[in-house]
């Protein structure tokens, strides 16, 4: 395991965000840390989150959609970065177009546009293997984004559901990645104050649908903690 900080990071730096919450789960430290130290962060987040209450009939998927996007400006705000650029992808949360559909294209494009205008160095992003299947399909619109403009990045993937979901095939294979740290202890108040304001992501907000979802305190520990640990690689590979 190799220690790092973010300055030994190039930006400017994309942050993808399958739905709000995985910004801050996933690398809420570094988005506070490599703000302060002036680095340009900009974070997409590609769906509008609007599955987690599918059977609420208070908050049917429309306003789920207004109301995790006003979480997710919330949470950038609390880390400090109520600054940098972000966007909004809005694909429907769960139904995310697989590669060769005619959407996913379409959402290609989209993200080319921001990969080719930005010239982003350094790319963070889920896990290229996480079981969710929204989780990966951001990865694939990501890499095909800088593949496709013909750059190199440095890859930094986070860890959402793995460790809960995962099975033994979705773990990195011998010499694909190489782990790294970063000490977040500085922000972490921050980060875990960014958390709390995915309200409807702990069910503080819709009250009619018991089978909706809720970031257990387990998920809560194991990724609001001192350190953020990430899979480094170059992408596209040498
Ligand atoms: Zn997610």
């Amino acid at each position: 395991m190799t220690n790092f900080v973010v300055t030994d990071l190039d930006g400017p730096i994309l942050v993808v965000a399958p739905h709000p919450d995985d910004e801050t789960l996933g690398c809420g430290g570094l988005i506070a840390l490599a703000t302060e130290a002036g680095i340009e962060v900009h974070t997409l987040f590609v769906t509008d989150g609007s599955a987690s209450h599918r059977a609420s009939q208070t908050h049917p998927p429309d306003v789920m959609a207004e109301i995790r996007a006003a979480e997710a400006e919330e949470a950038l705000k609390r880390l400090g970065a109520e600054h940098q650029p972000r966007s909004f992808l809005k694909l429907r949360d769960g139904r995310m177009p697989p590669p060769g559909k005619h959407a996913y294209r379409d959402a290609l494009d989209v993200v080319s546009e921001l990969v080719s205008g930005s010239r982003f160095k350094t790319v963070v992003v889920p896990w290229r293997r996480d079981p969710h299947t929204d989780h990966r399909i951001s990865w694939r619109i990501a890499m095909d984004a800088v593949r496709g403009n013909g750059m190199q990045v440095t890859l930094l993937e986070y860890q959402i559901w793995l460790a809960e979901n995962g099975q033994a095939e979705d773990w990195p294979g011998d010499g694909e990645v190489s782990d790294a740290s970063l000490d977040i202890s500085m922000v972490m108040e921050r980060k875990h104050h960014a958390l709390k304001a995915h309200r409807s992501q702990l069910g503080l907000v819709v009250d009619d649908d018991p089978s909706g979802f809720a970031l257990s305190p387990k998920t809560i520990a194991r990724l609001v903690g001192q350190t953020e640990n990430y899979w480094v690689s170059r992408w596209p590979g040498p």
